[in-house]
């Protein structure tokens, strides 16, 4: 099932996308937890074949599949959850910008994904409206030039490594020119999920910007770390590149302080640190991976007992017009 020699391109278009192969390819009975065909209509099932294969066979509570698996309990009622609980409609001053935070603005640099991810904030973010075309770009650009405040420009999506490297050395180069940009952020789970992905050329466009590059992985659980991913990491880091994970905490698949420590000594091992752990949003789909804040924060609170301070993530939340992340725990 996994050609090893296939290129991130060739994984990126040949992803499973039906829940019956890879309900098959796990050996397991759809039945048992079925389709929510509703939902999987509006958020199709992606998965890359390389992230199935870390997949424990007959395993309905794999904390991988648990990441992917359009279960039909998505379609129950969920009181309280919205489809745009962040309202980041109101921060959106172009299409494909994000300016909410002093400093930093956030690019939707991609509209797709390699995976999709059941516990998606941005599940119904509108991507058509903000899929810039470089027209839209330019305008983006100049929101940044004219404003030397902003320090740092987030690429993220969407997964901004899901585009191809003409593309995105575009953009980075655009992003390069404006003088007062020191930093360049790139929010990814690419080589996470398609190692393959972190190419030579890859490496070249990092260097090549000039910038500081910190590379935000989002990874949830130990499991996700194979020796391809590990090689894929370490070659960031060779390039220079600050490596930092976010997770989300999700219920069934890294609610408890073990799961999550051994992620954490997991990602040290291969010179990532964590960074955010997210108290997840209330979007509509998502009710069945809900932790309550008690247990999030007893979850820290145990963490804390048995790590050192930097392999603590920091246990975050947002909220719709505060000026940062909120800090829990
Ligand atoms: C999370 C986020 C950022 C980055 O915030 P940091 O605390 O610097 O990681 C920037 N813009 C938006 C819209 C965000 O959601
Ligand atoms: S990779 Fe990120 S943006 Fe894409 S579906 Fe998963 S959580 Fe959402």
């Amino acid at each position: 099932m996994i050609e090893p020699m296939q290129t991130w391109q060739q994984a990126l278009s040949d992803l499973i996308t039906d829940p019956r192969e890879l309900a098959e390819f796990l050996q397991l009975d759809p039945r048992l937890d079925p389709i929510g065909e509703r939902t999987l209509g509006q958020f199709p099932l992606k998965t890359p074949r390389a992230f199935a294969a870390r997949m424990e066979k007959g395993n309905w509570q794999d904390p991988l599949l648990r990441q992917v698996w359009p279960s039909h309990v998505e379609q129950l009622a969920a009181p309280g959850f919205v489809a745009d609980p962040l309202r980041e409609r109101n921060y959106n001053p172009r299409s494909g910008l994000l300016h909410k935070y002093q400093g930093r603005v956030l690019l939707i640099a991609a509209p797709h994904c390699a995976i999709h991810c059941r516990y998606c904030f941005r599940r119904e973010f509108d991507y058509r409206e903000n899929s810039p075309s470089r027209e839209q770009w330019r305008k983006a650009f100049e929101h940044i030039g004219s404003d030397a405040s902003i320090e740092e420009v987030i690429l993220s999506g969407g997964d901004p490594l899901a585009l191809a490297d003409a593309q995105l050395r575009w953009l980075i180069e655009s992003l390069a020119q404006i003088p007062h940009i020191r930093t360049l952020r790139i929010h990814t789970r690419l080589p996470v999920v398609i190692p393959e992905r972190v190419t030579d050329g890859l490496l070249d466009i990092l260097a090549s910007s000039g910038r500081q590059v910190v590379m935000v992985l989002h990874c949830n659980h130990a499991r996700e770390i194979d020796h391809a991913v590990a090689t894929a990491l370490a070659r960031l880091g060779g390039a220079g590149a600050i490596l930092l994970n976010q997770s989300v905490l999700l219920k069934g698949v890294n609610d408890d302080a073990e799961t999550l420590s051994a992620l954490s000594k997991r990602l040290f091992a291969e010179n990532v640190l964590p960074y955010y752990l997210h108290f997840p949003d209330q979007v509509v789909g998502t009710h069945h991976f809900a932790v309550t804040l008690e247990r999030a924060e007893a979850i820290v609170r145990a963490m804390q007992a048995a790590l050192p301070g930097y392999l603590v993530p920091r246990l975050v939340r947002e909220d719709p017009g505060a000026a940062a992340k909120t800090r829990l725990a």
